[in-house]
């Protein structure tokens, strides 16, 4: 992985704090380092006197983080929390919001008093796939100690939160050397720090550098791309709305469906290994936030639900005040590669894409030696503490997770901008090629009707999107076409 740093970027920031944010972004860029959310970065600057520690607010995404999604603490107090034996997440989140210099700054991430806790000035923290491809093993911290040396300290896995800022404290406290630049939080991520942006940021790209290179020599690097042919499977797209209606049903809500059946993700569902590999457990928490603990492997959406509730009734807290619906986010299955869904088309892709970095951490930890995930209970404390997104998105907006298909989509723009504004998800149809582009967002598909006829046109919707829910055309032969898609819609009868 390369230092992405620009020297004439870098100085065009105009303050430590715009610093702070480029560097975030420089980070929060590369996806193999972290996605949607996770991650966090935070700096301590000297102002009138008091020290005040800018840690990113929760929930920001780092790739598009601005010095406004920075939140000033006052570093003296969230930093002696560390000496209280316990803290629950709601007492701690009060007493970041008594430091809060800014009460209109959003909140501080749920990592602040681990920040606070570090002794030096810029701090960055990520989910490195590369990472958790040697963490997430069975001799995770062997691994790991072969790999980085000295110049790391592993810390056993913790919640997130107080618990973990407090074992990074005692590790910290006891282990740190002048050569320590960084440490390993197992089947978690990594943190790495320094005394100017440029450092702090250049280790953590440095520390993952090492950990693809320690991959790349022990031949776990490389993502296997041969598959056996597919077996007997019935891919029309009419088992593709079938399934996301089922999957949407189970949920109690409309969802959208991305199929997902490129070299790498047909390779994986073809592995003769899958039943097991597949079937361990995310990668790092934060993953399952969006691809749930376990992808469904076949069609059984009854039977995946039925499991799904016996694991909230074996690992839930007796305290929990909203549980996660019983539907699988991910679906694989060895005609097609893997199906991902979302309450809409960006959540969709984010499964998907968080999806394929977690392929490629298991194939390359299982390559390395032997993949290994957290116990269930582990997993759902996150499931339930991070979730629960998709009521909000619901509650915006009335469209969420549906599909609307539009003829003459050039002529009909007005129409597809209300659509989009309540949330569809759209295809756009028309016989020019200027469709493709008409917008360009993740919620629009643009396909041109015309050579490959109407047929051609639904299975690229179908692949896309996942079904049809509401169709506006003028055409007998279209609405004909996509009688039986709308029968499978989730929100039809
Ligand atoms: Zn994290």
């Amino acid at each position: 992985m390369n230092s992405l740093w620009n020297d004439g970027a870098a100085a065009a920031c105009g303050s430590e704090l715009a610093l702070r944010a480029y560097t975030s972004r420089l980070l929060g860029g590369e996806k193999a380092l972290v996605m949607y959310g996770g991650g966090n970065t935070s700096v301590k600057l000297r102002q009138d006197g008091e020290d005040i520690l800018y840690i990113k607010g929760s929930g920001s995404d780092l790739a598009l983080v601005a010095e406004k999604d920075f939140s000033p603490v006052r570093l003296d107090p969230v930093k002696r929390l560390i000496e209280r034996e316990a803290l629950g997440n709601d007492e701690m989140i009060a007493a970041f919001r008594a430091a809060q210099k800014d009460p209109q700054a959003p909140r501080p991430s749920i990592e602040t008093v681990l920040h606070a806790n570090l002794p030096f000035k810029w701090v960055e923290h990520t989910h490195a796939d590369a990472v958790l491809a040697l963490a997430d093993t069975r001799s995770g911290e062997a691994h790991i100690r072969a790999a980085f040396g000295n110049t790391v300290l592993v810390v056993p896995y913790r919640h997130s939160g107080f618990e973990l800022a407090k074992v990074c404290h005692e590790v910290f406290t006891r282990q740190a050397t002048p050569d320590t630049i960084g440490m390993v939080l197992l089947h978690h991520g990594i943190f790495a720090f320094g005394a100017t942006a440029r450092e702090s940021y250049e280790r953590m790209i440095a520390l993952v550098s090492r950990a693809e290179d320690y991959l790349k020599r022990r031949q776990a690097w490389d993502i296997p791309l041969h598959f056996p042919a597919a077996l007997e499977g019935d891919d029309g797209i009419e088992a593709i709305a079938a399934l996301r209606r089922d999957i949407s049903r189970a949920a109690g809500f409309p969802m959208v469906m991305n199929v997902c059946g490129d070299l790498m993700s047909l390779a994986f569902a073809r592995r003769p290994d899958l039943a097991s590999l597949s079937q361990r457990g995310p990668a790092t928490p934060q993953h399952a936030v969006f691809t749930k603990r376990l992808p469904l492997l076949g069609r059984d959406i009854a039977g995946y639900g039925a499991e799904y509730r016996r694991y909230l009734a074996e690992n839930a807290p007796a305290d929990a005040k909203r549980l996660p619906d019983p539907a699988p986010r991910v679906v694989i299955d060895p005609a097609w590669g893997f199906a991902a869904a979302g309450v809409n088309a960006f959540h969709a892709d984010a499964t998907a894409e968080i999806f394929r970095h977690a392929m490629k951490i298991f194939c390359r930890a299982e390559a390395l030696e032997q993949y290994v995930s957290l116990s269930p209970r582990e997993v759902l404390a996150a499931e339930i503490e991070y979730g629960g997104f998709e009521q909000a998105v619901r509650s915006r907006y009335a469209l969420a997770g549906q599909v609307a298909l539009v003829d003459q989509a050039l002529a009909s723009r007005e129409r597809i901008d209300e659509l989009l504004a309540k949330g569809a998800a759209v295809v756009g149809l028309d016989t020019v090629p200027a469709v493709r582009a008409l917008y360009r967002r993740g919620d629009y598909l643009g396909v041109v009707c015309g050579s490959d006829g109407i047929d051609g046109a639904l299975e690229q919707a179908v692949r896309r999107f996942g079904g049809i829910d509401l169709l506006f055309s003028e055409s007998d032969e279209l609405a004909e076409a996509c009688r039986p898609l709308l029968a499978l819609s989730p929100v039809s009868n």
